[in-house]
């Protein structure tokens, strides 16, 4: 059975290129109707934090990534890792290293002197014939794999193709630190072995720890996983995605105003395709993901296609559903209200707008005082045109009149007929009063969505 994993390291955020390997992982399971495995790789102890992990999950739940085990943790995995450790050992596929770090840099500077490769040099790797240095006292000692000294690496990507390394180009890997923590190349293979996984998804950054694993994997006489290494994520300047040059993390996406559902579709695109397609549904991505037409050469991060995908669902969104996202940006804000009186305007302004931040300040109108600019107010509110707005607040203010699109459109007509102007002569400063600014939807609609009190006060001012 296909049993895929997602392994981060709880040192930050979810970065966007581990969730987009996480919905890679996560549709390939899906789509062979296996299971998806989440993974906490925290055996760096100095850099991992408690935080990161719950900012982690958080991010992996608001995607709706789910998982079918998990989170498992490397560090409550540490007896697991010793007796694998004692069993190599004991077979000789691994020995201890006792090269303090000073010898370690004198090597590294002789090799470099001489023009060689740098690399550890098997000084404490056991070999028949060969007297090992005698066991310096209060030297802690590291334990290394014993990589096979001749032949080479071989195995089938399922992204890049098949991939070479002669093991020569390999040194003898610490797989136990002085501490007794594992260190990332051993853990992995132990825990992709223990929970049976057969495909590894992961960023071409680790293609060059790859050998070194399969040759444990062998050492330990267990059957390896098939390899997919995904190339990197471009920022628009052409470099890796990073921090420094904009949001990375999943959290600030949700923060900025996008759905899950674009980011999972937009992500998806990113370095996979079908056919033409651009938007769809993870029922459908889940039905076509079967590893092929993965994207061999890196992505470029798009933010002007993220927001036309996130536009489109954003549109299609129930407005109970954008009225609660908007409460809490409004929150943010400062601003408190219900989300029962932003239903209507969300489902006025939602076509207009890419993120539900925007569509948040969008509905500043409804929930705090709007001023529009001074110049556009005095150009457009003229005092030839403000008896017009006077009568038409009047005609509203009256308890008679009910208050809905129907009937405030027909007090605008009537306004108009009185006063023989053309609709936008009194629609534009009706909105510059009311909304702030010239430009909305459907006037009579937008006003409906107000309380009638606020509205009457808000034209009362000219
Ligand atoms: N903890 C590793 C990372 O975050 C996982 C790599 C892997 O998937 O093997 O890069």
């Amino acid at each position: 059975t296909v049993r895929t994993r997602i392994a981060p390291s709880p040192t930050g955020f979810l970065h966007l290129g581990t969730a987009r390997t996480a919905l890679y992982s996560w549709a390939y399971a899906r789509h062979h109707g296996g299971q998806f495995v989440l993974r906490i790789e925290d055996t760096d102890v100095a850099r991992s934090t408690q935080e990161s992990v719950e900012q982690i999950l958080q991010s992996m739940h608001w995607l709706g990534l789910g998982y079918d085990e998990g989170p498992i943790y490397q560090m409550q995995r540490l007896d697991r890792y010793q007796q694998v450790i004692d069993q190599m050992l004991a077979n000789g596929t691994a020995y201890r290293c006792y090269c303090t770090p000073e010898e370690l840099d004198a090597m590294r500077e002789a090799q470099k002197a001489r023009g060689e490769k740098t690399g550890y040099d098997g000084r404490w790797r056991p070999a028949p014939g060969k007297t090992l240095p005698p066991v310096p006292e209060g030297v802690k000692p590291v334990v290394r794999f014993a990589n096979p000294l001749d032949g080479a690496v071989t195995w089938d990507d399922l992204v890049k193709g098949p991939i070479t390394i002669a093991n020569k180009e390999i040194d003898d890997l610490i797989i136990q630190r002085t501490d007794g923590v594992p260190t990332y190349n051993f853990a992995v293979v132990v825990d992709d072995w223990d929970m049976q996984i057969s495909h590894v998804f992961r960023g071409d950054e680790h293609i060059n720890n790859t050998p070194w694993q399969i040759n444990i994997y062998r050492a330990l006489g267990a059957e390896l996983p098939q390899f997919g290494h995904l190339p990197v994520i471009l920022g628009d300047d052409g470099t890796k995605l990073s921090k420094r040059r904009g949001a990375v993390a999943v959290s600030n996406y949700e923060e900025m105003g996008y759905l899950p559902e674009a980011m999972l579709n937009y992500l998806a695109r990113l370095g996979w395709s079908h056919g033409d397609e651009e938007l769809f549904t993870m029922e459908q991505m889940v039905s076509w993901f079967d590893g092929s037409h993965l994207s061999k050469s890196p992505s470029q991060w798009d933010a002007a296609k993220l927001a036309w995908v996130n536009a489109h669902y954003v549109k299609h969104a129930d407005n109970a559903r954008l009225a609660d996202l908007v409460v809490k940006h409004f929150k943010a804000r400062g601003i408190e209200v219900a989300a029962e009186r932003l239903l209507v305007p969300c489902g006025l302004f939602k076509d207009r707008c890419n993120t539900t931040v925007e569509l948040a300040d969008h509905l500043t109108m409804y929930v705090a005082d709007v001023q529009a600019p001074e110049a556009e107010l005095a150009e457009k509110v003229t005092d030839a045109v403000k008896p017009a707005v006077a009568a038409f607040a009047a005609r509203l203010a009256d308890a008679a009149l009910a208050w809905e699109p129907a009937a405030i459109n027909q007090a605008l007509k009537d306004t108009l007929a009185e006063f023989g102007l053309k609709m936008p002569a009194l629609a534009i400063p009706v909105r510059l009063l009311v909304c702030g600014r010239a430009q909305t939807p459907s006037v009579d609609a937008v006003l409906a969505a107000f309380d009638r009190a606020v509205v009457v006060q808000r034209l009362q001012k000219v």
